[in-house]
């Protein structure tokens, strides 16, 4: 069936409305909020995650008389930094389950289907049904896509078994991770730990699940009969070099080696071997007990292959968006947010969290026919757990600087009050942002 949203014409642009006299007198953001109050405009968001719903939840409320349209089929709304907790036995998989029929405001419309192709020339996406729908303004925020199929061998459908275990697809294949991490937490034996040379979300993941296995031996007995390798594709563990090499100091006091340039290239499952390959080309193969995977990522297809995304460099593929304002390099009523976007750093919630108000201040502006302002200084945030009941909390910016929204807690240190804020306080403040009230 091939259906068509009203066909929005340049006309709905002139909502400019307001005695420019009263507009003078508040602060910007407000008039750009009043003369955009006044507007028509119709605006789609590709992707319910994270991103798209805060993003829905405060342009409904900037934006009165907006028709704004959301675009995703999963219903089932995912609490991703809770999976790291499945996957390592702390949290039941209920806990990071929701519903996004909750958080979405009742006055945006939701088409439950997926954007397949974009077409930014004429203001047009295309979903999987062949419907068309129209826009004036698009904002993309539709995560990433995990590449597990370049590794070779590797069956989705065998996580939970063999030893094979990644805490990244889905809350259900955390909880089947849990039953392999489980079991070799009892027994020891080998384990390796991946980290791919692609972008990951949440880049202290990989090492929070080495971390927290490390933990779980120790309390189950496998410690001692324990191997303990962890390969990166990467020259590092971990972008930012003091936070690396004090990673690199605890992985050697419990006996974990590290190999660097190391890439996951196959996976023989029945035989419990795993296949790397090294930067100068050689291959070699390893036998394991637990293997957990970290998949490649990259942006879903749909933006990938069209012309939204970057065309070359490092972040070829990913959504093409300036760093600052997070405006679309070519084309100016498109924006992005969240994970798909081919920034240089912060596949993170926290990221989501301070970027979200920006991107909506910068399209209210450009509705408003002004220039967006609002700048993004990259703010991620990286809970490392190192182990139950201790954290460090890391938060940096684009340019590595360490920027500390939490005076109280030392980046520098473990603390129990680092587990807090990712246990108990982390939830609660997420479905704020989701309500688009933090
Ligand atoms: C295991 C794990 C642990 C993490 N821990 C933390 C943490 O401790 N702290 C932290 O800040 N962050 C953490 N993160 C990262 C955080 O969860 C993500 O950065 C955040 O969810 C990104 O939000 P998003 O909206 O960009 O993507 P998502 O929330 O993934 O939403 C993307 C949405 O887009 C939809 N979509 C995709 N393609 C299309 C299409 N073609 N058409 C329509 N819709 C589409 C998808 O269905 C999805 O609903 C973690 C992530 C993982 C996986």
């Amino acid at each position: 069936m091939t259906s068509m949203y009203k066909v929005s014409t340049i006309g709905r642009r002139k909502f400019l409305v307001g005695g420019a006299t009263a507009l003078a007198a508040a602060s910007s953001l407000n008039a750009i909020n009043v003369r955009a109050n006044e507007s028509s405009v119709r605006i789609v968001i590709v992707g319910s995650g994270a991103a798209g719903i805060s993003l829905a939840n405060r342009l409904s409320r900037a934006l009165k008389n907006a028709k704004i349209i959301i675009v995703d089929r999963k219903e089932t709304h995912y609490y991703w930094p809770g999976l790291t907790l499945v996957a390592t036995g702390a949290w039941p998989k209920s806990k990071v389950l929701d519903r996004n029929s909750r958080f979405l405001p009742s006055q945006v419309d939701w088409v439950k289907e997926m954007v397949i192709n974009f077409n930014p020339e004429v203001n047009r996406v295309e979903t999987d049904t062949g419907r068309q729908i129209e826009y004036d303004y698009l904002i993309v925020a539709s995560g990433v896509e995990y590449n597990y199929r370049s590794i070779e061998g590797l069956d989705i459908e065998a996580f939970g078994q063999n030893g094979l275990a990644s805490v990244y697809h889905s809350p259900d294949v955390a909880a089947l991770s849990w039953n392999a991490i489980k079991q070799y937490s009892q027994t020891g034996g080998d384990a390796i730990f991946t980290l791919p040379s692609t972008p990951v979300r949440c880049a202290g993941v990989p090492l929070q699940m080495a971390f927290l296995t490390i933990d779980r031996l120790k309390q189950n007995g496998g410690f001692g009969q324990a191997n303990l390798n962890f390969y990166s594709a990467n020259q590092n563990v971990f972008g930012l070099p003091w936070f690396n090499q004090f990673i690199l100091d605890r992985f050697k006091e419990d006996g974990m080696q590290v190999g660097l340039e190391t890439e996951l290239s196959a996976v023989d499952i029945g035989a419990r071997k795993a296949s790397f390959k090294k930067a100068d080309g050689q291959i070699f193969t390893q036998d394991y007990d637990l293997l957990h995977v970290v998949p490649p990522m990259r942006a879903p297809s749909s933006v990938r292959y069209s012309d939204l995304a970057w065309q070359e460099g490092n972040m070829r593929g990913w959504l093409a968006v300036d760093k600052d304002t997070l405006q679309h390099v070519k084309y100016s009523n498109v924006f992005g947010c969240g994970d798909v976007n081919g920034t240089s750093r912060g596949k993170t919630a926290a990221t989501v969290k301070m970027s979200v108000p920006i991107v909506v201040e910068n399209l209210l502006a450009v509705i408003a026919n002004e220039e967006p302002t609002a700048s993004f200084n990259g703010y991620t945030s990286c809970p490392l757990l190192t182990k139950f009941g201790a954290a460090m909390l890391i938060e940096f910016d684009y340019n590595g600087t360490l920027v500390s929204t939490f005076p109280f807690i030392d980046p520098y240190k473990e603390s129990w009050l680092g587990w807090v804020m990712k246990e108990q306080l982390l939830k609660p403040t997420y479905l704020q942002m989701l309500k688009g009230n933090v």
